[in-house]
């Protein structure tokens, strides 16, 4: 086949190759693989050594073996649940050949009188004889080396065996032997020098998937090309996109950030600066503000509102909980108090008069500010001139998301995301290449590192000493209660029982809040532990996103050990956010696993969340670390970021030259479609279409 007939075939249904009909094609359909390229990806999980032939007299029980015999006799019991069977010799002794499931016609097709064949099954030994149940492989004597040898061994579904599946993937790997390649001598010698077929056949056929081997390393290095090619595109595009510029003076961003009681960091004025820029240059802005907890990014992102606000345009604030949108509201209000910026708020849970109140408001261009939750980006909501969607807290998003909504705030619209989750260095292109980034890498001033501390629960009474010393002093606490597993997402029982025993030993002193509680509710109680009307909070995890009680300055952890290292360092950031000394201690059940102390070494030892990020993922394997889920970057079918992590830094350097020349990118299409990247780049082509 020439090259773009490879091409075809591979991207063709599997029902395309001999051997797959429905019922296959079903099967195959349930390990996901549709199209022939996608069955390269189910690679080998190990192999089965069918090679060294064995005389009869050489057997061993239980071992998977290959023989070559003679057929003798055929038994056919009719006898319901008795098996048929099928006895043969060598020259050094006989065996049985039991066959239960499988019909009379087709065993004296695969196995007539006399015939010599190979067959290869586990040896097992029954009334002082030696057998083979249901043997893998029958084949002729002529195609013994089909069977004599070792043989890749794949995850496959019931009712799908190994025989059929050979047949269907080996006729790939015969057909996509000769392709051409597509680096450059230069990168491919510093890959290993493995062609793109070479690769292929060798993790298939060799004996062992070695995700460190040149093989496996090259297909790797191909997917997270594909991976950054992807995010350049869309970054180019919508570099494209063109913009009114935004007119502003500093007077009334000055006046806002001249009503802090503290300096900006370099770092935030650095950023605002940044965020000015794009502004006022006449390409839509697409930022990432990247800060570890409490580096400060709420304000640099409403001093972007107040700018874009002066050049007469609206803005749209969105976070992920109503607690936090909540929380910001009343921020913004109390900083932008005397300026003539009408601020509204907009959740799910308000009520339709009101509601409708607040669209006409939007419509009108009358409210210049909304925060509010996802509710913001429905479709009936229509603003009079949107200029800024600020999005806090945004790696719940990814890639497509990303694009859909760079079209949802119209033309002159720009877009700030902020983020708390630090992403490791490898991953950072691959997650947010598509994107500009500001980071916060400095935390303001007088910030004192949190203190960490971790206790088994049965020293509790230790730990109500201390809440007590620190409730005399003025302090506030948070007490976090993990939700119970075995019920659903909503049950925070352990939340309630601990708020009854808190509310015993510190008498109207304590709160409560969980995710089930209505929106007055949980206001009442934020408000009420804001104004220190109580003094400990009793909490599911619901605090753990962007809250800020800059008088709570420790916090509980309990039953820690069921948090992962991220989600532990975002609550841990709950405290420790104003000039005082924070603390965080971890309440762990007895009979830690060893990961889960390694957690709270790691914890202890460090208040850098880009680290503890680094740690998490050495832990838990990239895909499961927070956050990281619907960004886009778990979906690597070969590339992993530990293993691979020479490959990700190269594959950032060589996108820099590939990005030189737009025509670089066509040698590429190939490589976006195997890794099912193509998709993505056409939905931007259509939406600019859209566009312009
Ligand atoms: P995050 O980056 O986690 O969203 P916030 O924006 O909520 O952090 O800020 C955390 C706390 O730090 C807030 O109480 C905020 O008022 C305060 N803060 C922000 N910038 C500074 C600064 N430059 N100096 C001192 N405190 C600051
Ligand atoms: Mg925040």
């Amino acid at each position: 086949m020439n090259q773009l007939k490879i091409q075809d075939y591979l991207f063709q249904n599997i029902s395309a190759l001999n051997g797959v009909g429905l019922k296959t094609k079903k099967l195959l359909k349930r390990k996901n693989i549709e199209k022939i390229s996608d069955l390269l990806w189910n690679l080998p999980q190990d192999f089965t050594d069918r090679s060294n032939l064995q005389t009869l007299d050489k057997l061993e029980i239980g071992k998977i073996t290959t023989i070559k015999v003679k057929v003798l006799k055929h038994y056919f019991p009719r006898i319901r649940n008795l098996p048929n069977k099928v006895s043969c010799e060598d020259k050094s002794g006989k065996i049985d050949i039991v066959f239960f499931n499988s019909r009379e016609g087709y065993i004296r097709k695969i196995l007539p009188i006399n015939s010599h064949v190979v067959i290869s099954g586990k040896i097992n030994y029954f009334k002082k004889k030696y057998q083979i149940t249901n043997p893998a492989y029958v084949v002729p004597a002529i195609k013994e080396d089909y069977v004599n040898k070792i043989i890749p061994r794949y995850s496959l579904t019931e009712g799908l065996t190994e025989k059929i599946y050979r047949k269907i993937i080996e006729q790939v790997l015969k057909n996509i032997a000769d392709f051409k390649e597509w680096h450059s001598n230069e990168i491919l010698k510093k890959i290993g020098n493995a062609s793109w077929s070479e690769s292929i056949f060798q993790i298939h056929e060799s004996k062992k998937t070695d995700i460190n081997s040149k093989y496996y390393r090259r297909l790797a290095y191909d997917e997270i090309l594909a991976n950054l090619l992807v995010l350049s595109q869309v970054r180019q595009r919508i570099k494209k996109l063109k913009k009114d510029r935004k007119n502003f003076d500093n007077n009334l961003a000055k006046k806002i950030i001249d009503k802090f009681d503290f300096q900006l960091t370099k770092s935030q004025v650095k950023t605002i600066d940044e965020i000015n820029n794009d502004l006022k240059s006449d390409s839509k802005m697409f930022r990432l503000l990247q800060g570890d907890v409490g580096s400060g990014k709420t304000i640099v992102s409403l001093v972007a509102a107040v700018n874009v606000i002066s050049s007469n345009n609206q803005v749209a604030l969105m976070a992920p909980t109503e607690i936090l949108a909540k929380q910001h509201y009343n921020l913004a209000k109390e900083l932008f108090k005397n300026t003539g910026i009408n601020i509204d708020f907009l959740a799910s849970k308000i009520d339709a008069k009101e509601k409708k109140n607040i669209l006409k408001k939007l419509t009108s261009g009358k409210t210049n500010f909304i925060i509010g939750t996802h509710a913001l980006i429905q479709k009936n909501i229509n603003f009079k001139n949107l200029g800024l969607i600020i999005i806090d807290e945004q790696h719940k998003f990814g890639v497509k998301q990303r694009i859909e909504l760079s079209h949802k705030g119209g033309k002159n619209c720009d877009i700030l995301l902020m983020s708390a989750t630090p992403i490791p260095r490898t991953l950072m292109l691959s997650a947010y290449g598509d994107m500009d980034v500001s980071k916060l890498v400095e935390k303001p001033i007088n910030r004192k590192d949190i203190i960490t501390l971790s206790k088994p629960e049965e020293k509790i009474s230790e730990i109500l000493e201390f809440v007590k010393k620190q409730i005399d002093s003025g302090n506030q606490i948070f007490w976090v209660c993990p939700l119970i597993e075995e019920s659903k997402k909503t049950n925070y029982s352990a939340a309630v029982e601990k708020y009854k025993f808190l509310s015993k030993k510190f008498i109207n002193k304590v709160g409560l809040i969980h995710g089930n509680l209505n929106k007055e509710e949980k206001d009442n109680v934020l408000h009420k532990f804001m104004n220190k009307n109580f003094k400990i909070l009793v909490s599911t995890t619901v605090i753990e996103v962007g809250i800020d009680f800059p008088n709570a300055n420790i916090i509980v952890i309990e039953n820690s050990n069921k948090f992962g290292l991220s989600q532990l360092h975002q609550l841990r950031g709950r405290v420790g956010r104003g000039i005082n000394q924070g603390t965080c201690i971890l309440l762990y059940k007895k009979n830690l696993s060893d990961n889960a102390k390694k957690r709270i070494k790691i914890l202890k030892s460090s208040n850098d969340g880009f680290f503890i990020a680094e740690e998490d993922m050495k832990l838990r394997g990239f895909g499961d670390v927070l956050g990281y889920q619907q960004s886009g970057i778990k979906d690597f079918k070969l590339a992993d970021p530990i293993h691979h992590e020479d490959l990700f830094y190269l594959a950032e350097k060589n996108i820099k030259d590939i990005e030189q020349n737009i025509e670089n990118f066509k040698k590429f299409n190939f490589i976006l479609k195997l890794f099912d990247k193509a998709d993505i780049i056409n939905q931007i082509n259509l939406e600019q279409i859209n566009q312009d």
